[in-house]
């Protein structure tokens, strides 16, 4: 099986692939708005894209792409036929060689890059398929986007029923990357730490690698006083997910500091949730198969106006 995957590494996945618009400033702005990133090298009359963008100017939208190579569909039959029938993407690259501009024709060839060996996964057993894509503008190398999925068996679910069944499962875990290792970090010694640009000294939560306004990459944090009010809220009632059981409210928190996170909130019923609630920091430790880990949530009610001990 190995060695029919591996026959498709060198394969080409897209061929002479166009963009559908040059590189243009409505995009552009919609992306910012939606990034909610405001950098002033995205805007006026020498505006560059941001270069994360450099994957949607090669989107073929609804309609999709003419002249897609066969390639890819082969391996994925390939792959389904063998069992591995369902897919997550796993994550990105990029690496950018030239800024993009208003105007700029792009192109793009893509060719499967790799096919790994059979992996288990807590997902299942399967494999890892990289795509490397190579973007031109106006014919010049503009970057590279290279795309890695998982196909893999999904493990037989287990016949307890929906939710119901023995050991509630577990609550998951948060995703810790390079972006936010610093703020559970915090969140593992009960502080929570909210980022502050080193440019020009804007907060910010959630953490990212540069501030929206100035762009700026050095950042250090505040913590949190612990403080805060409802900005918004929701009450979830379905999908059911057995970890939380549902109807239970995810609020928005606007912290004392002017940022906001969204958090769990606790001590109050799901439909007594109002905006405007004070709330008062606390940690919540989670249990689960692989040990204990913390959670920032937010207590609404009594106690939650001050800090502890404060009222009468
Ligand atoms: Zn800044």
């Amino acid at each position: 099986m190995y060695v029919r995957l591996k026959a498709f590494e060198g394969r080409p996945a897209a061929r002479g692939g166009r963009g559908k618009d040059p590189v243009n400033a409505a995009m552009i702005r919609h992306w910012c708005e939606a990034m909610s990133d405001a950098h002033p090298a995205y805007r006026g009359p020498d505006a560059v894209a941001p270069p994360t963008m450099l994957q949607a100017w090669t989107m073929g939208g609804l309609s999709g792409h003419e002249g897609r190579s066969p390639a890819y569909e082969e391996l994925t039959a390939l792959l389904d036929a063998a069992g591995y029938t369902a897919v997550v993407a796993t994550d990105c690259e990029q690496e950018y060689l030239r800024p993009l501009r208003p105007g700029d024709e792009i192109t793009f060839d893509a060719v499967i890059e790799s096919v790994s060996p059979r992996k288990t996964t807590k997902l299942g057993s399967g494999h890892f398929v990289t795509t490397r894509m190579d973007v031109h503008a106006n014919g010049e190398p503009a970057g590279t986007h290279r795309f890695r999925i998982l196909k893999y068996a999904p493990k037989a679910k287990s016949s307890g029923g929906a939710g119901k069944a023995k050991g509630a499962p577990a609550r998951p875990r948060p995703v810790i990357n390079r972006d936010n290792a610093g703020f559970w970090a915090g969140v593992a010694a009960h502080r929570l730490l909210i980022q502050r640009c080193g440019g020009c000294g804007r907060l910010r939560m959630p953490w990212s690698p540069g501030c929206a306004r100035c762009g700026a990459p050095e950042w250090d944090t505040v913590e949190a006083s612990g403080g805060g009010t409802v900005h918004s809220y929701v009450v979830l009632h379905h999908p059911p997910f057995p970890a939380f059981g549902p109807p239970y409210a995810v609020a928005l928190i606007a912290l004392d500091e002017g940022v906001r996170l969204v958090a769990g909130i606790t001590g109050v019923r799901h439909d007594e949730v109002r905006i405007g609630m004070p709330v008062r920091l606390e940690f919540q430790q989670v249990t689960d198969g692989e040990g204990a880990w913390e959670l920032p949530v937010f207590r609404a009610g009594p106690g939650a106006a001050g800090p502890p001990g404060e009222e009468g």
